[in-house]
């Protein structure tokens, strides 16, 4: 299908203000209130699945242009795809183009975690409520104890109605492992750990 007009002509005005070729926007759309987009700066897409919220679209939609304007940042041989670099470009797209800070701050960062702390850094109202908010969650949550369940094995898959397991284990294995494990010329290797919440330290009367 082809994208609303709204959307091509956003495409258009945001690479025309950075002074960049616009890429080709491919739209689907999908189920439920959120939409995803992928950007393929090495064949000029950006593709958008949009779902049924609007603002949501719209951020979907600047998000990947910003991805198209901002190359990935190298850091030790990893690629950066949502650092400093990006969000500057991507928060300044969102107050240009109609998404109000509150909006852009709610649904990034509850994809992308990090996106609380360079929103901070970039003066995003509410974000470092929100970053100080987030940060007593995490003090607050019990920390686990981790421990072996299943010690090191190879994984021989099994099928266990609908899903694929290993064998020894009985771990779901699904998806990119899945693939991995079928390709493999020597079987992966598989551990299962558990984890229990850390016993409350007790303090001597
Ligand atoms: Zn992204
Ligand atoms: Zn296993």
């Amino acid at each position: 299908m082809s994208a609303p007009a709204w959307a091509e002509s956003l495409v258009e005005v945001v690479c025309a203000d950075a002074g960049r070729p616009p890429p080709r926007l491919a739209w689907r759309t999908r189920r439920g209130a959120g939409s995803t987009g992928v950007t393929r700066r090495d064949v000029g897409i950006v593709a958008v699945r949009a779902g049924s919220d609007p603002t949501d679209q719209r951020l979907t939609l600047l998000h990947e242009l910003a991805h198209w304007l901002t190359p990935a940042v190298r850091r030790r041989r990893r690629a950066v795809h949502h650092g400093l670099a990006f969000y500057t470009i991507a928060f300044a797209l969102y107050r240009r183009h109609g998404v109000a800070d509150p909006d852009a701050l709610r649904l990034e960062s509850a994809r992308y975690r990090s996106a609380l702390r360079h929103a901070a850094h970039l003066g995003i109202a509410g974000a470092s409520e929100a970053l100080g908010r987030h940060r007593e969650t995490l003090r607050a949550r019990p920390r686990r104890r981790w421990r072996v369940l299943v010690p090191e094995h190879a994984v021989r898959l099994e099928r266990d109605g609908r899903w694929t397991v290993c064998a020894t284990c009985r771990q779901r294995v699904v998806g990119a492992q899945l693939a991995r494990a079928r390709r493999a010329r020597r079987p992966l290797r598989h551990v299962l750990w558990t984890s229990t919440p850390e016993p409350a330290v007790e303090v001597p009367a």
